[in-house]
């Protein structure tokens, strides 16, 4: 399905960028192709940033396995936004949204499309040096895996995308379509981002998920929490628990156990030790 994922190895990885490389016939002007066109991935991320300053990841195309990563990051820089990231291709294609998404779909919210940033930005929690690209604080709002509806590709090109996220706080559907420029360069990187129509759907109030949960899904805290220094919260990190853990003696003698988190599929597998739930 996608190009990365299908790759089988460094080399065909490669091979696979080289090929569609020699595709791109763009303007050099062009300043929003798109990373697989791109001659050097991430190297506008990677100009932009002063890594021995800045504790933010090194760019560099990630190839991930199975499904790929979706991560929201709400970022007090000179205006408060949300990153809105999507991992394809190795890289995290990237929106700033100044209100941040809603679960309504009569709401539209600008998403102004950035440089791709590397996957490994997808963990990045905390404060960008004052002088820095960027700079202020950063925590990671929500994360999860997204699966495109069609070819992302030819939505990106095409200027819609649609897709399904599975997120800690946003799922189901939403689509990113894109403004027609209509003002020079700066227009033709202004998406809106809408949610589709689907169970997940609430309006008014309740679809406002970023004023109903403002904290980190890592640490808990807030954007403000983290400026004051406040440490990650117990409660959003099981191991940080203040339940003192039972002795070895009253453990079970079938344990210590993992927990089974269940999986999202599409065919009930056929292989392999598997209980069935409904979602
Ligand atoms: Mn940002």
């Amino acid at each position: 399905m996608r190009i990365a994922a299908a790759a089988g190895d460094a080399s065909t990885f490669g091979q696979v960028n080289t090929e569609v490389r020699s595709t791109f016939h763009g303007s050099p002007e062009d300043e929003m192709k798109r990373t697989w066109e791109e001659e050097k991935p991430l190297e506008r991320y990677n100009a932009m940033r002063r890594f021995g300053t800045t504790e933010e990841p090194r760019g560099e195309l990630q190839r991930t396995q199975g499904k790929t990563s979706y991560v929201i990051q709400k970022h007090s820089a000179t205006a408060l936004h949300y990153d809105f990231r999507l991992e394809l291709d190795g890289v995290l294609v990237s929106w700033a949204i100044p209100k941040g998404p809603s679960l309504s779909p009569k709401q539209r919210r600008l998403a102004v499309q950035t440089e791709d940033h590397t996957v490994d930005y997808r963990d990045f929690e905390g404060t960008i040096p004052e002088g820095e690209y960027g700079s202020g604080a950063v925590i990671v709002w929500d994360r999860g895996t997204w699966e495109p509806i069609g070819d992302p590709r030819d939505g990106l090109n095409k200027g819609k995308l649609e897709f399904v996220v599975q997120g800690e706080k946003l799922q189901g559907k939403f689509r990113l379509v894109k403004l027609a420029a209509k003002d020079g360069d700066r227009a033709k990187k202004n998406w809106l981002l809408m949610k589709g129509s689907d169970r997940y759907v609430r309006n008014g109030e309740d679809g406002e998920i970023v004023k109903r949960l403002p904290g980190s899904v890592i640490t808990g805290r807030t954007i403000e929490e983290l400026k004051s220094g406040t440490p990650a919260k117990v409660f959003a990190r099981k191991k940080a628990t203040t339940t003192p853990r039972p002795s070895a003696s009253k453990r079970s003698a079938l344990g210590p156990f993992e927990v089974n988190l269940a999986t999202l599929v599409e065919e009930v597998p056929t292989q392999g030790d598997w209980v069935n739930e409904l979602k």
